[in-house]
């Protein structure tokens, strides 16, 4: 399975836009990996993960197509990871794709239905099939089974997931907080092995957050000791930090030092794993 990081940044994007903090000046001087767009990973480049105001950006910088892409995974509606207003270029008198094409199937939880069912041409895109997903029901996408579990973050319905091809599994956790009672007996419970972790770092390297609906480090290390006392992952599961705010400590990609110590990758736009 091939993971590939478009968009690693939190809302704001780092540097951020009509901002002079320091994390942003010094990403603006250095420049290359230090400059993170918002969400948007691509899985095989089959199944997309969150759709940003970027993602017209990294069509452009990664050789993408999206007519080429069917399925559409949303982890939540916040606008850094849902932008449906582009999708009205799916429409076939706006963006032309030959005879026979599959068309697109969007899934995510039952919020993400007032913002597609709103644009402007989705009576007339037949073409645009909308699937609400239910917490901790695996569904069948594509090549894909896909768990949503339950985030703890700023949304009505939030979902993280566990996605597999069969051979490979990966646990993406963005965005979330500490995760619910039954998100994490979800996980623990599963019986699976993760082959990679996807972590959302938002926190950055602060021990604590004042606020609840994302991670720091300190919590990240603690779930990957869980994690692994269980047997859910080992030596050989690619642990990802990503979703980075200016906000937060060590954020560049030149800190990166501060978790690769720790056996981290560090996530910045244009990577991408295989597992
Ligand atoms: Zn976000
Ligand atoms: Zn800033
Ligand atoms: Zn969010």
């Amino acid at each position: 399975m091939k993971i590939r990081y478009l968009g690693t940044a939190a809302a704001e994007g780092i540097p951020a836009m009509f901002c002079h903090c320091e994390n942003c000046e010094k990403a603006r001087r250095a420049g290359g990996k230090n400059i993170r767009t918002r969400s948007q990973t691509l899985i095989d480049g089959k199944l997309n993960v969150d759709f940003s105001p970027d993602s017209y950006m990294h069509e452009l910088c990664y050789g993408l197509n999206y007519a080429d892409v069917r399925y559409y995974l949303f982890t939540h509606v916040h606008e850094d990871h849902f932008y449906p207003l582009d999708f009205n270029y799916m429409y076939h008198g706006l963006g032309h794709v030959p005879e026979g094409h599959p068309g697109y199937d969007v899934y995510g939880s039952e919020d993400i239905l007032p913002g597609l069912q709103s644009l402007e041409h989705s009576g007339d895109m037949d073409y645009l099939r909308l699937h609400p997903l239910a917490p901790f029901k695996t569904a069948e996408i594509g090549d894909y089974r896909v768990t949503p579990i339950r985030a703890n973050h700023g949304t009505p319905h939030p979902y993280c997931y566990i996605i597999s091809d069969g051979k490979k599994t990966i646990l993406y956790l963005h965005d979330t907080g500490l995760l619910p009672e039954d998100s994490l007996s979800c996980i623990t419970g599963s019986g699976l092995h993760f082959d990679l972790v996807s972590y959302d770092c938002t926190g950055g390297n602060h021990e604590r957050l004042s606020y609840t609906s994302h991670l720091c480090f300190a919590d990240i290390r603690r779930y990957t000791e869980e994690f692994r006392a269980l047997g859910l992952i080992d030596g050989r599961t690619v642990l990802v930090l990503n979703h980075f705010s200016h906000n937060s400590p060590a954020v560049n990609y030149d800190d990166r030092g501060v978790y690769e110590a720790l056996g981290y990758v560090m996530a910045y736009d244009g990577l991408e794993i295989e597992v």
